[in-house]
């Protein structure tokens, strides 16, 4: 019963407290929190779903992050960068599919100057598509040039908000610059999408809660979050992982406390779960980041296991799976760019 009220209240006026947060996450059948989440995300943001092209431009990367195969001491994966023509050939190809957004990623990679990603954002600005960056952090100037190019968008997680946990995970990198990141951003008049990684080691329940929190109090427009796969030859490599359960909840509550922003079902927890994308969509999903790069970098964009099989065009992710999947479940695909729709 008191569950139930709980839910209730979220479902109505989008807010709880920690507390209730933390007694939701705990649910052992949390049916009634993903059938409130399915229906707000139904009620806010329709049935579409977006399809983000995800190229993975530069595997290379001078960070460390403790659970990150691309992190720059793994001395075993071939690394790749891709050409500035390379990248602007696949999102013409994104492009001529009917794609309106092209997210471009990659490993904090020094080589790319910032001018070189500004002329590579203002020809995919001429294709007519939005452009969202995920290539980690930088200075304020450079994400004002970025943005002056024609940027619209930007992934940034904070992946854990306690930290404690994040100086730990993040040798060398401070909790306090990822924040100034997303603050910059935000002032300097992107969509923000931040989230986090769901199942690291020495993460709580109340940690996750204070997530949320956090997420509402920045007011981010787009949220991803997905399960911790452990990756060899990382110094995380023989830990447990995440849950596909505990992300399920993480994401309804989040479609539940900010019922309008975009939020997709990542990659790890189609990667983790084969029917992974099915319940994400089921639990407040509306975006999906099909990759649409070339086959023979795909497969060395190592984060964790699994992201590529041995023929990339079976990939969990690829366009045609994508599409497939969202129209068997009785979902339409968003033929707009589809920015956040604020309520
Ligand atoms: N370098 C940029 C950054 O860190 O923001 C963008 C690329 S990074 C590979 C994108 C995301 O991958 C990170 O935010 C992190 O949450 C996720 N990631 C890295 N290693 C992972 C792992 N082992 N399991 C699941 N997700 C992982
Ligand atoms: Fe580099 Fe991003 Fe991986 Fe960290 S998560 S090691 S910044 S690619």
């Amino acid at each position: 019963k008191d569950i139930d009220a709980l839910i209730e209240t979220l479902e109505t006026q989008h807010d709880i407290n920690k507390e209730g947060l933390v007694t939701l996450l705990a649910l052992e059948n949390p049916s009634k929190l993903y059938q409130a989440a399915d229906r707000v995300r139904k009620k806010y943001v329709g049935d579409e779903v977006h399809l983000r092209g995800l190229i993975e431009f530069s595997n290379y990367c001078s960070n460390t992050c403790f659970y990150c195969g691309l992190r720059g001491p793994n001395r075993t994966i071939k690394r790749y960068r891709m050409e500035p023509e390379e990248i602007i050939q696949c999102a013409k190809y994104g492009a001529s599919a009917g794609l309106k957004t092209i997210v471009l990623q990659s490993g904090e990679d020094k080589y790319f100057k910032i001018t070189t990603l500004c002329k590579i954002v203002e020809e995919i600005k001429k294709m007519d598509m939005a452009v969202t960056l995920s290539i980690g952090e930088l200075s304020t100037k450079d994400y004002a040039e970025l943005k002056k190019a024609g940027a619209d968008r930007y992934l940034l997680r904070i992946e854990t908000t306690n930290k404690e946990l994040y100086q730990k995970l993040h040798p060398g990198m401070s909790y306090e610059n990822r924040v100034r990141c997303l603050i910059d951003l935000r002032e300097l008049g992107y969509e923000v999408g931040t989230g986090s990684l769901i199942g690291l080691p020495g993460q709580t329940l109340e940690m996750l809660a204070k997530d949320l929190m956090f997420f509402k109090k920045i007011d981010a427009d787009m949220l991803g979050m997905g399960p911790f796969i452990p990756c060899e030859n990382t110094p995380l490599e023989n830990e447990k992982g995440g849950d596909v359960e505990t992300v399920l909840k993480m994401m309804a509550l989040a479609r539940l406390l900010m019922p309008d922003i975009n939020m997709p079902a990542t990659t790890a927890l189609g990667v983790k779960d084969k029917l992974g994308y099915i319940k994400g969509l089921q639990c407040g999903a509306n975006v999906i980041m099909p990759n649409i790069g070339i086959d023979e970098y795909k497969k060395l964009y190592k984060l964790y296991p699994g992201k590529v099989p041995d023929n990339p065009s079976e990939t969990v992710n690829s366009l045609e799976n994508i599409k497939k999947l969202i129209l068997s479940q009785n979902r339409t695909i968003g033929k707009d760019k589809g920015y956040r729709k604020k309520y």
